[in-house]
C-alpha cells in the first residue's frame, strides 16, 4: 500500500465512500492515515445519580422505571423516561425527537446510559444520553474508541474499518529519529504512534502517540520552512524604492500622532524595502494597535516610487472596509485603488483586471482572488496581508511568481510569544507593535450570567442615547433543534421589543455577500445602532464609534477569540465596555472568562488560557486555528516545537540526509499556513 493509492483499494470502500472521503479532504491512503480522531470515547466505570457532577461526562447503570412520555417543546419532541439506579434514585432522562425509543426500553430492563451531566431545575440529569446493554458496556469498558470527524453519509464505523486496514502501511513507516533521542525524550516510534493515535490501548499510550505525531507535524513544518529560507531569504531587492517626503507629509496630516511602535515598525519596513534584499516581515500587534495605517505607509512609499501594491484580507467584508477607507485617503496623491473579490463579476471584473495589467490601478485590495491565475500584475512590488492567518508558504510562492519577487508584509493580531514566533516564522523578520494609541481608555469588562441581561440592555440603551453603537454576538445563526444557545435571528427580533427605538440589524456568515456588505456599511455609517452578529465580525472590523459589545454564550468561545471580538470596541477615544455573558453556570467557565476581565492584553490572555487548560484538555477548543497543524497546538505544545527545532538543527549540522525519508515529504500543494 502506498501513500498516493486511492482509498477505494480498501475493503468496504467503493465509489460512494470514496466521494465521501474526498469531501473530508481525504484523497488517498496518506491522507487517511493522517485523518485523526476528533476525540475518543472512553467507557468509564458506571456510577450512580447521586455521584454525578455538573458538566462532567458520566456513565450510570440504570433500570427502566416507567413508560415513555412524549412532550412537545419549542420545535422539539421531548421523550421522557424515568430510570432508577442501584441506590433507588429515580431520575427522568430525556431524549430529543426519538419517540421510537419507546419500543426499545422495556420496564425493568437494565442499561448503562452515558452523557454529559446537565442541570434541570435544581436537579442534575443527563440529556440525550447514549445507551448500552450491560453486556455491550462490559465489553467496551476501559477502552478508548476513536471518534472521527464525519460528513453526512460517512459513518464512524466505516472510517474505523478503513483505517484498521492501514496497520501494515503504518508499520512500514521509516523512523528518522535515532534510538538515543527516542529514549531520552520518552518518544514513541513513528509507526507505533500512528497505530496508537487511531487505536490507543490506554490513555498513557494515547498521550505518547499524540506527542510523537505532534513532534512529527512540527518537524515537517520546520523542515519546509528551512527549505523556503534557503531558497528565499537572500533574494535580491528587485525594486528601486525611495523614501518620499510626501509620506512624511501624509503622517503629519493624520488626525492623530503615530505611536512609537507604529513609527518604529514603519522604519523597519522602510529600511527593508530600500535595502539589498526582498522584505519578508511579520508585524505582530494586538487588536486596535493601529496596524492598518502602518501598512498604508508602506504601500504609499512603494506606489510613490512608481510600483504597484496589493493588500489581501481574509474576508470580503474586511477587504471592502479597507477599500472604502483607503480609496479616499489616497485620491489626493493621484493613486488609483481597485477592489477585487469573488463578488466583483462580469464586465466590472474584466475592467478591474485590465486596469491592473495596464497599471492604471496602483493599489489592489481584495481577498484570495488576488492570487488567482487570471490576475496579471504590472510591476508589483509589495504585498500586504492583513489578518490573513491562512497565508502560507504556498500563497507566498504564488505571489513571488506573479511579480518579480515582491516584498511581503504580514499583519497579524495573533499573540504568539516571541520564542515561538522565532521558530514558526523562522524565515521572516518580526516587528512587534507593543503599544496602543495614547487616546485609548482601557475597555471596562464584566463577566455575568443571563440574570444581568436586562441591566445590560438598559446600559446599551444609554450608550445609544449618547450617539454610540453596540454589538451583540451570538454563537448561532438561527434557532436550532439541538442547541439552546442564542441565535442572531431570533435575538434581533427579541431585542427590537426590548429596545424599541433602536435601529437593529443582524449579520451572519450565511448571508449573501451583498447583504453582508450593505449591513456593514450602514453600521459603519452609523445608521444602525445595534449589530447582532455571529463571529463574522471577529476579524478586523473597525467602527470606532462602537463602544459596547455583549457576547452571549461566551462560554462557547475560546479566550483568544473572545479577545478578538472584544477588540471591535475601544477603537476610538470614548470609554468602551465589554460584557461576557455565560449561559451556563459553572465555576470553571467563570474562572476562564474572568481572565478577560483581568486584562486587555492579548499576550497575557493567551498565556493564561494555556495555564487554565489542563493536560487532559488536549482535544478541547483549539486555541486559534492559526497554524493548520492537524493535532499540534503551538501554545500547548510549545516544548515539542522547541524540541523539534533543536533536533532538526542538530540533524542538519550532522549532515543527516533527510531526503531519504518519504515520511518527511511535504507535497508541494500542502498549505502550511501562518
Ligand atoms: P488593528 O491593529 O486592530 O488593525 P486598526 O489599524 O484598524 O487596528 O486601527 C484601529 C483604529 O485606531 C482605527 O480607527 C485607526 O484610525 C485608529 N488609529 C490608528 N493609529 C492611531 C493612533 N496613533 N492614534 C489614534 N488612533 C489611531
Ligand atoms: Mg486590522
Amino acid at each position: 500500500m502506498n501513500d498516493y493509492d486511492s482509498v477505494d483499494i480498501l475493503k468496504g470502500v467503493g465509489a460512494k465512500s470514496k466521494a465521501l472521503f474526498l469531501k473530508c479532504n481525504v484523497n488517498n491512503i496518506k491522507d487517511l492515515g493522517d485523518y485523526y480522531p476528533r476525540t475518543y470515547e472512553s467507557f468509564l466505570e458506571p456510577t450512580t445519580f447521586s455521584k454525578m457532577k455538573l458538566g462532567e461526562r458520566c456513565a450510570v447503570s440504570v433500570k427502566v422505571h416507567s413508560r415513555m412520555v412524549v412532550r412537545p417543546a419549542r420545535r422539539l419532541k421531548l421523550c421522557l423516561i424515568d430510570m432508577v439506579d442501584s441506590e433507588g434514585t429515580i431520575n427522568e432522562i430525556c431524549w430529543f425527537n426519538m419517540p421510537f425509543l419507546a419500543n426499545v426500553f422495556n420496564i425493568n430492563q437494565q442499561y448503562v446510559i452515558v452523557g454529559e451531566v446537565t442541570k434541570r431545575g435544581t436537579k442534575l440529569t443527563i440529556n440525550h444520553p447514549k445507551y448500552y446493554t450491560l453486556e455491550e458496556y462490559e465489553s467496551l469498558k476501559g477502552s478508548f474508541q476513536p471518534v472521527y470527524p464525519l460528513t453526512e453519509g460517512l459513518s464512524n464505523n466505516l472510517v474505523v474499518k478503513s483505517i484498521k486496514q492501514l496497520e501494515g502501511y503504518f508499520k512500514a513507516k521509516k523512523e528518522y529519529l535515532d534510538d538515543d533521542f527516542l529514549k531520552s525524550n520518552d518518544m514513541m516510534r513513528l509507526s507505533d504512534a500512528y497505530i496508537n493515535m487511531h487505536f490507543p490501548g490506554s490513555l498513557d499510550t494515547l498521550i505518547l502517540a499524540r506527542n510523537r505525531i505532534v513532534f512529527h507535524e512540527f518537524f515537517k513544518f520546520l523542515m519546509s520552512l528551512n527549505r523556503l529560507k534557503e531558497s528565499n531569504l537572500k533574494t535580491p531587492n528587485n525594486f528601486n524604492i525611495k523614501e518620499d517626503a510626501r509620506v512624511h507629509k501624509f503622517i503629519t496630516n493624520l488626525p492623530y500622532d503615530l505611536t512609537r511602535a507604529q513609527k518604529e515598525t514603519y522604519e523597519d519596513i522602510l529600511s527593508d524595502i530600500t535595502g539589498k534584499y526582498t522584505m519578508n516581515r511579520l508585524v505582530q500587534g494586538d487588536v486596535g494597535s493601529g496596524k492598518t495605517v502602518v501598512a498604508l505607509l508602506a504601500l504609499l512609499t512603494v506606489i510613490l516610487s512608481g510600483y504597484q501594491g496589493a493588500m489581501m484580507a481574509p474576508t470580503e467584508v474586511l477587504a471592502r472596509q479597507h477599500y472604502k477607507k483607503l480609496k479616499d485617503i489616497l485620491k489626493p496623491y493621484g493613486i488609483n485603488v481597485s477592489l477585487l473579490t469573488g463578488s466583483v463579476k462580469g464586465a466590472e471584473r474584466k475592467e478591474v483586471l485590465n486596469s491592473i495589467a495596464t497599471h492604471d490601478t496602483d493599489l489592489i485590495i481584495g481577498t484570495h482572488a488576488l492570487i488567482q491565475e487570471s490576475v496579471k500584475y504590472n510591476n508589483l512590488a509589495l504585498v500586504v496581508t492583513d489578518e490573513q492567518h491562512r497565508f502560507g508558504v504556498k500563497q507566498r510562492e504564488r505571489f513571488i511568481n506573479k511579480g518579480n519577487s515582491p516584498h511581503v508584509l504580514i499583519m497579524s493580531a495573533t499573540p504568539i510569544p516571541r520564542t515561538l514566533a522565532m521558530m514558526l516564522f523562522g524565515d521572516m523578520d518580526i516587528s512587534v507593535m507593543d503599544e496602543k494609541p495614547a487616546n485609548r481608555l482601557p475597555i471596562k469588562n464584566c463577566v455575568v450570567g443571563v440574570g444581568y441581561r436586562k441591566a445590560s440592555y438598559k446600559f446599551m440603551h444609554d450608550e445609544i442615547n449618547k450617539g454610540h453603537q453596540c454589538y451583540v454576538i451570538c454563537p448561532m445563526v438561527c434557532e436550532s433543534d439541538n442547541s439552546d444557545a442564542e441565535d442572531v435571528i431570533s435575538y434581533s427580533e427579541t431585542l427590537k421589543d426590548e429596545i424599541p427605538n433602536a435601529n437593529i440589524a443582524y449579520l451572519h456568515g450565511k448571508m449573501k455577500e451583498e447583504d453582508k456588505n450593505s449591513v456593514l456599511s450602514s453600521f459603519a455609517k452609523g445608521e444602525v445602532d445595534i449589530l447582532v452578529s455571529t463571529t463574522v465580525v471577529e476579524v478586523g472590523i473597525d467602527v470606532p464609534n462602537a463602544t459596547f459589545i455583549m457576547i452571549e454564550n461566551a462560554e462557547r468561545f475560546g479566550l483568544a477569540q473572545l479577545h478578538q471580538l472584544r477588540g471591535r470596541v475601544g477603537r476610538g477615544d470614548s470609554q468602551s465596555y465589554a460584557v461576557f455573558m455565560y449561559g451556563k453556570e459553572d465555576e470553571h467557565i467563570k474562572e476562564r472568562l474572568n481572565v478577560l476581565a483581568d486584562s486587555n492584553d492579548g499576550f497575557y490572555i493567551a498565556k493564561k488560557d494555556l495555564e487554565l487548560r489542563g493536560p487532559g484538555d488536549f482535544f478541547g477548543i483549539r486555541q486559534s486555528g492559526i497554524m493548520n497543524f492537524k493535532v499540534g497546538d503551538i501554545y500547548q505544545d510549545g516544548k515539542l516545537l522547541s524540541l523539534a527545532d533543536k533536533k532538526l538543527k542538530d540533524m542538519i549540522a550532522e549532515g543527516v540526509d533527510l531526503s531519504k525519508y518519504k515520511e518527511l515529504d511535504i507535497p508541494k500543494d500542502i498549505e502550511l499556513a501562518i
